[in-house]
């Protein structure tokens, strides 16, 4: 079947050749993934080691370590699943949803419905309420609809990366200790970037992501649930019905037994590794306020720009804002343009807001002054060009 060429370039069954890999620059202000830093890059560019080395080892530890810190529990069950934010979220419903279970969903935007679909999978009884696109929920609705459905869960979006919402977190763990629920919270777009204080808002499961505000590439879900969500998973009657995201099972890797489950992505370990050191070193407060001034500086240029922002400035999300499109302007013509002719993606609207706003992330090691002007004079210079 191989056949020996003479010629060096790599020949293809269909007879086409191809040259060595080579990828454009892009500076990646849309939903994610986000750039990553280069000393993560250096990291993931080291050569492997094996999955159990002495030296992994001690660094799968160390990556828990800073998992904890950066999402601030003492979680000991935390660990980052090897997929990426999605199979983190997945592996937080098939550890504990039993089928029958009431799984209430707080849906605000694109990732809500995910979250259902994902839990209608595992044969769960789920109940949404829902909100609009670029709105989040009051304490009291919450409260209204766990008392009307009385679930085991509740699922919630933090940080919702379809409509630029941050929903407020105040008295919801106490609202579900209250009325015997779990709370799954997902953090993707907001760990190491915004506020986030898992242990102390009582969020019994969360789960992220490695491309978003970490600077690293896709390829990791950070994963953690607590002494009250490991009861439910202990209390379990049948298996875990997923594999490869099964915790009892990753525990003994993860765990003090070092029993082989699948084989680690080691690099990617590496990257994180980096990724969570540098949010570190620069200081969690200092990341969070960074990221807070960087969008400051956006939302208003914009506006002094004339455009206007689809969500409220109280809930307003740092990590990624939704500009509402003029109505004579062409957004997917503009957001093209930005890329094909000035190197820089931004994200168009999901869902309800498809074709009505632009979706423009500071995100991680992208959130700086410099990619702020550059957005903002491109808008400027640009913009004019694409109005009817
Ligand atoms: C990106 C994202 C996800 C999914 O993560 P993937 O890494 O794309 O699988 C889930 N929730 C939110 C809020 C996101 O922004």
């Amino acid at each position: 079947m191989a056949t020996t060429t003479a010629n060096s370039s790599m020949l293809g069954t269909s007879g086409a050749t191809f040259a060595p890999l080579t990828v454009p620059k892009r500076l990646l202000l849309g939903p994610g993934p986000s750039n990553s830093h280069p000393s993560v890059l250096n990291a993931l560019s080291q050569q492997p080691v094996g999955h159990l080395d002495p030296f992994y080892i001690q660094l799968m530890a160390e990556v828990q370590g800073l998992l904890r810190d950066v999402w601030q529990t003492s979680n000991r069950l935390t660990l980052p699943m090897s997929g990426t934010g999605s199979a983190a979220m997945e592996a937080t419903i098939a550890n504990v949803v039993e089928p029958g279970d009431t799984f209430l969903v707080a849906i605000k935007g694109y990732f809500g419905n995910r979250l259902a679909d994902m839990a209608s999978r595992y044969k769960a009884n789920v109940q949404t309420i829902d909100k609009k696109w670029g709105e989040a929920f009051s304490l009291q609705e919450l409260e209204e609809a766990i008392i009307k459905y009385k679930p085991a869960f509740l699922a919630l979006v933090h940080a919702e990366t379809s409509t630029g919402v941050c929903q407020p977190m105040e008295g919801i763990g106490d609202l579900c200790r209250k009325h015997n629920c779990l709370l799954i919270l997902d953090t993707v777009t907001s760990l190491g970037s915004i506020p986030l204080y898992l242990d102390d808002w009582k969020v019994d499961l969360a789960y992220s992501c490695s491309q978003k505000g970490l600077s690293c590439p896709p390829g990791l879900g950070p994963f953690t649930m607590n002494e009250r969500a490991e009861e439910k998973l202990n209390k379990r009657t049948g298996k875990v019905p997923n594999w490869y995201l099964d915790v009892s099972l990753l525990n003994k890797y993860w765990g003090s037994d070092r029993v082989y489950h699948h084989t680690a992505p080691v690099n990617m370990n590496f990257g994180i590794r980096e990724a969570l050191r540098l949010i570190l070193e620069e200081g969690l407060e200092a990341t969070w306020t960074r990221h807070k001034l960087n969008a400051l500086e956006l939302w208003n240029g914009l506006e002094d720009l004339g455009l206007s922002l689809h969500v409220p400035s109280d809930i307003r999300l740092p990590t990624l804002t939704t500009v509402s499109i003029p109505s004579n302007v062409d957004g997917k013509a503009f957001s093209l343009h930005l890329l094909n002719n000035h190197g820089v993606e931004i994200g168009g609207g999901l869902g309800e807001l498809a074709g009505k706003v632009w979706r423009i992330g500071l995100m991680g090691y992208n959130s700086n002054k410099t990619n702020v002007d550059k957005i903002l004079n491109l808008f400027d210079s640009e913009l004019p060009k694409f109005k009817s």
